[in-house]
Protein backbone atom coordinates (compact mmCIF):
# COMPACT_ATOMS: atom_id res chain seq x y z
CA UNK A 1 0.00 0.00 0.00
CA UNK A 2 2.80 2.47 0.44
CA UNK A 3 3.71 4.03 -2.88
CA UNK A 4 5.72 7.01 -3.86
CA UNK A 5 4.19 9.64 -5.93
CA UNK A 6 5.47 9.91 -9.64
CA UNK A 7 7.35 12.43 -10.70
CA UNK A 8 5.03 12.68 -13.34
CA UNK A 9 2.79 14.71 -10.67
CA UNK A 10 5.60 17.38 -10.18
CA UNK A 11 4.88 19.49 -12.98
CA UNK A 12 2.19 18.98 -16.01
CA UNK A 13 3.38 18.99 -19.48
CA UNK A 14 2.94 22.44 -20.77
CA UNK A 15 1.33 21.12 -24.09
CA UNK A 16 -0.84 18.56 -21.76
CA UNK A 17 -4.12 19.98 -23.24
CA UNK A 18 -2.90 19.61 -26.44
CA UNK A 19 -1.67 16.02 -26.29
CA UNK A 20 -4.97 15.08 -24.31
CA UNK A 21 -6.79 16.78 -27.84
CA UNK A 22 -4.56 14.92 -30.05
CA UNK A 23 -5.26 11.21 -27.97
CA UNK A 24 -9.05 11.73 -27.91
CA UNK A 25 -9.06 12.61 -31.94
CA UNK A 26 -7.15 9.97 -32.56
CA UNK A 27 -9.37 7.63 -31.23
CA UNK A 28 -12.19 8.70 -33.22
CA UNK A 29 -10.71 8.14 -36.01
CA UNK A 30 -8.58 4.69 -34.97
CA UNK A 31 -12.02 3.31 -33.91
CA UNK A 32 -12.45 0.55 -36.14
CA UNK A 33 -15.91 -0.30 -34.55
CA UNK A 34 -17.85 2.00 -35.98
CA UNK A 35 -18.58 3.30 -32.72
CA UNK A 36 -16.94 5.58 -30.05
CA UNK A 37 -14.35 3.97 -27.79
CA UNK A 38 -15.79 3.27 -24.37
CA UNK A 39 -13.79 3.83 -20.92
CA UNK A 40 -14.07 3.12 -17.62
CA UNK A 41 -12.10 5.13 -14.49
CA UNK A 42 -11.54 3.19 -11.49
CA UNK A 43 -10.43 4.70 -8.13
CA UNK A 44 -8.77 1.95 -5.75
CA UNK A 45 -8.10 1.95 -2.07
CA UNK A 46 -11.66 3.46 -0.95
CA UNK A 47 -12.79 2.68 2.15
CA UNK A 48 -11.44 6.10 4.57
CA UNK A 49 -13.17 9.39 4.05
CA UNK A 50 -10.61 12.36 3.15
CA UNK A 51 -9.94 15.33 1.93
CA UNK A 52 -8.77 13.76 -1.37
CA UNK A 53 -11.67 11.53 -1.32
CA UNK A 54 -14.33 13.96 -1.33
CA UNK A 55 -12.63 16.25 -3.97
CA UNK A 56 -12.37 13.01 -6.31
CA UNK A 57 -16.04 12.96 -5.58
CA UNK A 58 -17.33 16.17 -5.75
CA UNK A 59 -15.10 16.24 -9.55
CA UNK A 60 -16.64 13.65 -10.96
CA UNK A 61 -20.32 14.60 -9.85
CA UNK A 62 -19.55 18.10 -10.70
CA UNK A 63 -19.18 16.50 -14.67
CA UNK A 64 -21.36 13.73 -14.68
CA UNK A 65 -18.68 10.84 -14.73
CA UNK A 66 -19.12 7.72 -13.84
CA UNK A 67 -16.74 6.12 -11.74
CA UNK A 68 -16.41 2.38 -10.51
CA UNK A 69 -14.62 2.23 -6.82
CA UNK A 70 -12.94 0.06 -5.16
CA UNK A 71 -13.73 -0.68 -1.79
CA UNK A 72 -11.75 -2.32 0.97
CA UNK A 73 -13.91 -4.38 3.06
CA UNK A 74 -12.05 -4.95 6.62
CA UNK A 75 -11.03 -0.82 6.23
CA UNK A 76 -15.64 -0.23 5.72
CA UNK A 77 -17.19 0.54 8.80
CA UNK A 78 -20.81 1.44 8.78
CA UNK A 79 -19.69 5.13 10.27
CA UNK A 80 -16.81 5.40 7.19
CA UNK A 81 -19.38 4.39 4.65
CA UNK A 82 -21.70 6.94 5.83
CA UNK A 83 -19.36 9.50 5.31
CA UNK A 84 -18.31 8.01 2.05
CA UNK A 85 -21.85 8.15 0.59
CA UNK A 86 -23.02 11.49 1.82
CA UNK A 87 -19.76 12.98 -0.25
CA UNK A 88 -21.20 10.83 -3.42
CA UNK A 89 -23.62 13.67 -3.47
CA UNK A 90 -27.31 12.56 -4.90
CA UNK A 91 -26.86 10.72 -7.86
CA UNK A 92 -26.56 7.02 -7.37
CA UNK A 93 -26.39 6.00 -10.66
CA UNK A 94 -22.68 7.28 -11.64
CA UNK A 95 -21.01 5.25 -9.10
CA UNK A 96 -20.32 1.45 -8.96
CA UNK A 97 -19.25 0.34 -5.49
CA UNK A 98 -17.53 -2.81 -5.24
CA UNK A 99 -15.03 -5.01 -4.27
CA UNK A 100 -11.27 -4.68 -3.39
CA UNK A 101 -9.86 -7.51 -1.91
CA UNK A 102 -10.58 -8.44 1.99
CA UNK A 103 -7.48 -6.54 4.06
CA UNK A 104 -5.53 -5.68 1.02
CA UNK A 105 -2.34 -7.93 2.59
CA UNK A 106 0.12 -9.81 1.26
CA UNK A 107 0.12 -13.22 1.59
CA UNK A 108 3.44 -13.62 -0.72
CA UNK A 109 6.13 -15.42 0.79
CA UNK A 110 8.52 -13.77 -2.11
CA UNK A 111 7.80 -11.83 -5.74
CA UNK A 112 4.85 -9.83 -6.60
CA UNK A 113 2.52 -9.50 -4.06
CA UNK A 114 -0.84 -11.04 -3.81
CA UNK A 115 -3.44 -11.20 -1.64
CA UNK A 116 -5.21 -13.78 -3.47
CA UNK A 117 -2.74 -15.94 -5.13
CA UNK A 118 -0.13 -19.03 -5.24
CA UNK A 119 0.48 -18.94 -1.69
CA UNK A 120 -2.82 -19.57 -0.12
CA UNK A 121 -4.84 -22.55 0.22
CA UNK A 122 -7.84 -21.71 -2.02
CA UNK A 123 -10.78 -22.21 1.36
CA UNK A 124 -8.81 -19.65 2.85
CA UNK A 125 -9.05 -17.45 -0.30
CA UNK A 126 -13.18 -18.60 -0.34
CA UNK A 127 -13.44 -17.47 2.94
CA UNK A 128 -12.01 -13.93 2.50
CA UNK A 129 -13.81 -13.53 -0.67
CA UNK A 130 -17.21 -14.25 1.21
CA UNK A 131 -16.69 -12.11 4.02
CA UNK A 132 -15.15 -9.05 1.85
CA UNK A 133 -18.88 -9.85 -0.07
CA UNK A 134 -20.86 -10.30 3.06
CA UNK A 135 -19.58 -7.59 4.63
CA UNK A 136 -20.02 -4.89 1.66
CA UNK A 137 -24.03 -6.02 1.31
CA UNK A 138 -24.02 -5.58 4.67
CA UNK A 139 -22.91 -2.21 4.68
CA UNK A 140 -23.52 -0.85 1.70
CA UNK A 141 -26.61 -2.65 1.08
CA UNK A 142 -27.88 -2.09 -2.40
CA UNK A 143 -25.37 0.59 -3.49
CA UNK A 144 -22.98 -2.79 -3.86
CA UNK A 145 -22.05 -4.44 -7.20
CA UNK A 146 -20.36 -7.91 -7.07
CA UNK A 147 -17.43 -6.95 -9.20
CA UNK A 148 -13.70 -7.89 -7.75
CA UNK A 149 -10.50 -5.81 -8.09
CA UNK A 150 -7.74 -7.96 -6.46
CA UNK A 151 -5.08 -5.40 -4.22
CA UNK A 152 -2.46 -5.01 -6.80
CA UNK A 153 -4.34 -5.64 -10.00
CA UNK A 154 -3.35 -9.44 -9.41
CA UNK A 155 -4.77 -12.87 -8.77
CA UNK A 156 -4.49 -16.30 -9.40
CA UNK A 157 -6.55 -18.68 -12.06
CA UNK A 158 -8.12 -20.36 -9.42
CA UNK A 159 -9.10 -17.09 -7.68
CA UNK A 160 -11.07 -16.64 -11.18
CA UNK A 161 -12.88 -19.86 -11.08
CA UNK A 162 -13.93 -19.25 -7.80
CA UNK A 163 -15.47 -15.45 -8.22
CA UNK A 164 -17.24 -17.00 -10.90
CA UNK A 165 -18.72 -19.73 -9.09
CA UNK A 166 -19.32 -17.37 -6.52
CA UNK A 167 -21.67 -15.37 -8.67
CA UNK A 168 -19.57 -11.65 -8.95
CA UNK A 169 -20.07 -10.03 -12.08
CA UNK A 170 -16.87 -9.31 -13.30
CA UNK A 171 -13.33 -8.81 -12.30
CA UNK A 172 -10.86 -6.31 -12.68
CA UNK A 173 -7.24 -6.59 -13.22
CA UNK A 174 -4.19 -4.99 -14.99
CA UNK A 175 -4.50 -5.93 -18.20
CA UNK A 176 -0.52 -6.89 -18.65
CA UNK A 177 -0.79 -9.14 -15.34
CA UNK A 178 -1.44 -12.81 -16.63
CA UNK A 179 -4.71 -13.31 -18.42
CA UNK A 180 -6.27 -15.98 -16.70
CA UNK A 181 -8.27 -18.16 -18.71
CA UNK A 182 -10.55 -15.64 -20.57
CA UNK A 183 -13.86 -18.38 -19.68
CA UNK A 184 -13.86 -18.21 -16.35
CA UNK A 185 -14.92 -14.77 -15.90
CA UNK A 186 -15.83 -11.32 -17.44
CA UNK A 187 -12.18 -9.48 -17.10
CA UNK A 188 -12.36 -5.45 -17.49
CA UNK A 189 -9.02 -4.76 -16.68
CA UNK A 190 -6.86 -1.12 -16.65
CA UNK A 191 -4.51 -0.15 -18.97
CA UNK A 192 -3.47 3.18 -17.84
CA UNK A 193 -2.06 3.70 -13.69
CA UNK A 194 -2.26 7.36 -13.39
CA UNK A 195 -0.69 7.54 -9.61
CA UNK A 196 1.91 4.92 -8.74
CA UNK A 197 3.88 4.72 -12.08
CA UNK A 198 7.30 2.80 -11.63
CA UNK A 199 9.46 5.63 -14.17
CA UNK A 200 12.01 7.57 -12.51
CA UNK A 201 11.81 10.47 -14.86
CA UNK A 202 8.99 12.24 -15.61
CA UNK A 203 9.20 12.76 -19.40
CA UNK A 204 9.64 8.89 -19.49
CA UNK A 205 6.08 8.64 -17.37
CA UNK A 206 4.74 11.11 -19.56
CA UNK A 207 5.27 9.70 -22.94
CA UNK A 208 4.31 5.89 -21.42
CA UNK A 209 1.12 7.49 -20.09
CA UNK A 210 0.14 8.82 -23.31
CA UNK A 211 0.79 5.86 -25.62
CA UNK A 212 -0.86 3.29 -22.81
CA UNK A 213 -3.88 5.51 -23.56
CA UNK A 214 -4.01 5.87 -27.03
CA UNK A 215 -3.13 1.65 -27.53
CA UNK A 216 -6.41 1.23 -25.20
CA UNK A 217 -8.55 3.85 -27.01
CA UNK A 218 -7.69 2.78 -30.07
CA UNK A 219 -8.58 -0.91 -28.92
CA UNK A 220 -12.11 0.04 -28.73
CA UNK A 221 -11.75 -0.38 -24.46
CA UNK A 222 -9.66 2.31 -21.97
CA UNK A 223 -9.57 1.34 -18.40
CA UNK A 224 -7.97 4.32 -15.94
CA UNK A 225 -6.99 3.46 -12.45
CA UNK A 226 -6.81 6.50 -9.81
CA UNK A 227 -5.25 6.23 -6.15
CA UNK A 228 -6.99 9.28 -4.60
CA UNK A 229 -4.51 9.01 -1.27
CA UNK A 230 -1.66 9.91 -3.63
CA UNK A 231 -3.23 12.71 -5.94
CA UNK A 232 -1.90 16.08 -5.73
CA UNK A 233 -3.18 19.20 -6.87
CA UNK A 234 -1.22 18.84 -10.54
CA UNK A 235 -2.97 15.07 -10.35
CA UNK A 236 -6.38 16.25 -9.91
CA UNK A 237 -5.94 19.38 -12.58
CA UNK A 238 -4.50 16.68 -15.22
CA UNK A 239 -7.88 14.76 -14.10
CA UNK A 240 -10.10 17.56 -14.27
CA UNK A 241 -9.00 18.49 -17.42
CA UNK A 242 -9.15 14.54 -19.53
CA UNK A 243 -13.40 14.82 -17.79
CA UNK A 244 -13.74 18.58 -19.64
CA UNK A 245 -12.12 17.25 -22.65
CA UNK A 246 -13.92 14.01 -22.36
CA UNK A 247 -17.16 16.40 -22.07
CA UNK A 248 -16.55 18.61 -24.98
CA UNK A 249 -15.74 16.00 -27.33
CA UNK A 250 -17.70 13.34 -26.81
CA UNK A 251 -15.68 11.30 -29.18
CA UNK A 252 -15.14 8.58 -25.82
CA UNK A 253 -17.97 7.20 -24.22
CA UNK A 254 -17.32 7.06 -20.14
CA UNK A 255 -19.11 4.38 -18.13
CA UNK A 256 -19.01 1.91 -14.53
CA UNK A 257 -19.18 -1.58 -14.54
CA UNK A 258 -22.99 -1.71 -14.35
CA UNK A 259 -23.42 -0.19 -17.83
CA UNK A 260 -20.13 -2.56 -19.25
CA UNK A 261 -22.13 -5.31 -17.68
CA UNK A 262 -25.75 -3.97 -18.60
CA UNK A 263 -27.58 -3.94 -15.60
ZN1 LIG B 1 -5.27 -1.44 -3.78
Amino acid sequence: MTHKVSPIWNNLPADLWLRLNDCLDAAKYSNFQQERPVMFIRADDVAVPSENFSRLMSLFYRYGMPLCLAVVPAWLTHKRWARLNSMSGDNKCLWCWHQHGWRHVNHSKKGKKYEFGPDRLLPLIKKDLIKGMDRLQHIMGENFYPVFTPPWNRCDDHTLALLRDLKYKAVSKNSTKGSGIPEQITQYNVHVDLHTRKEKKAGEGWSNLFDELSTALASGLCGIMIHHQLMNHQAFVFLESLLQILIEKKSVKVVHFKDLIGD
